[in-house]
């Protein structure tokens, strides 16, 4: 997956790889990585790293920290330092003596991008065709890297730029939560149904004809999850679909795919790129127990995917829910 990396050895020679996603000025490094950078056992340091890539697509980037041994440990996601400034940076922590070593990963961040050009060109009243063509470019992209072909979809919540994309898959198995994006739900007039996406669209900026064509396109949810399933995707590949809401909306689904780190996606109850957005279907005072449920599935360990930003930790999941109780006045 990743497209490019740099490997700062210590002591061996630093080695960069430009590619798509240059990964430049990786910090620390001292004498061009001729000389170990040096840390107390336990001491917790920050690796940065410049990273972008040519024109105005979203890239997201890891730190994976080697012990003495070689053995890699869980990947740290890095956040971008301060906006718009292409420096990433994460904080790892050697917890034995010896020569460590770390790797910094970038790649594209295809849903970030996609977003980010939902947001100007439908407001800039360009064709909406393109969200439907941004949807099989994220196809594509997701064959490339897997080399297999998209067959099931899970929509987190019934909400525009959530599920628009949805219509350039059409031979892929459609999940959703019941009564959140079932095929009920979204055909029924009023409620967060299609003409409601519609009208969300129309009030993001969309132009009215175009709105009501991309409502037209989307697919409806042909699987409903009720509470928690689990989905065999083939290839040993064994999923879980779980409605951990309400909160962000009445019903949200989240997934889990187990691993080493499992990896759970988290729709927008979790976002890294903003606050996260409540807006008249959210149940506020339901949303940190839903947090918790989602904490519950994944555990400490794993990677959660926000519905927007990049990739985030347990603890950056538990402060979000600390937050949002306390924002909306919700008792631990
Ligand atoms: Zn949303």
């Amino acid at each position: 997956m990743p497209a490019t990396h740099h490997s700062s050895a210590a002591p061996a020679e630093s080695t960069t790889v430009v590619g798509r996603i240059p990964v430049l000025d990786v910090r620390p490094v001292v004498q061009g990585g001729r000389r170990p950078a040096k840390a107390v056992t336990g001491e917790t340091f920050e690796v940065s790293a410049t990273v972008f890539r040519e024109g105005h697509d979203a890239v997201a980037a890891n730190v994976v920290l080697r012990d003495p041994g070689g053995r890699p440990g869980p990947w740290t996601p890095m956040r971008e330092l301060a906006p718009g400034t292409d420096r990433w940076g994460a904080e790892v922590t050697p917890d034995a003596p010896g020569l460590w070593s770390y790797t910094v990963e970038a790649w594209g961040d295809p849903v970030t991008t996609w977003r980010h050009h939902a947001r100007i060109k439908i407001p800039a009243g360009m064709d909406t065709d393109l969200v439907l063509e941004e949807g099989a470019r994220l196809r594509e992209e997701a064959q490339r890297l897997t080399g297999r072909r998209v067959t099931h979809l899970a929509l987190t919540h019934p909400h525009f730029d959530h599920v628009f994309g949805a219509a350039a898959f059409p031979d892929a198995e459609v999940y959703g939560a019941y009564g959140a994006v079932g095929t009920d739900a979204l055909f029924a007039p009023g409620g967060h149904g299609r003409e409601a996406l519609r009208a969300d669209a129309v009030a993001e900026g969309l132009d009215a004809r175009r709105a009501a064509a991309a409502a037209d396109a989307l697919v409806p949810v042909r699987h409903e999850v009720r509470g928690e399933c689990g989905l065999d995707l083939g290839g040993g590949r064994r999923v879980r679909l779980a409605d951990v809401g309400p909160g962000h909306t009445g019903h949200d689904l989240a997934v889990l795919v187990p691993g080493a780190p499992a990896v759970v996606f988290c729709g927008d109850l979790v976002e890294e790129s903003g606050e996260p957005q409540a807006g008249p279907d959210a149940v506020p005072a339901r949303w940190p127990a839903a947090l918790d449920r989602l904490l519950d599935l994944g555990g400490d360990d794993a990677l959660y995917v926000p519905g927007h930003g990049a990739v985030v930790d347990a603890a950056f999941v538990r402060a979000q829910r600390d937050a949002l109780a306390a924002r909306f006045g919700v008792s631990r």
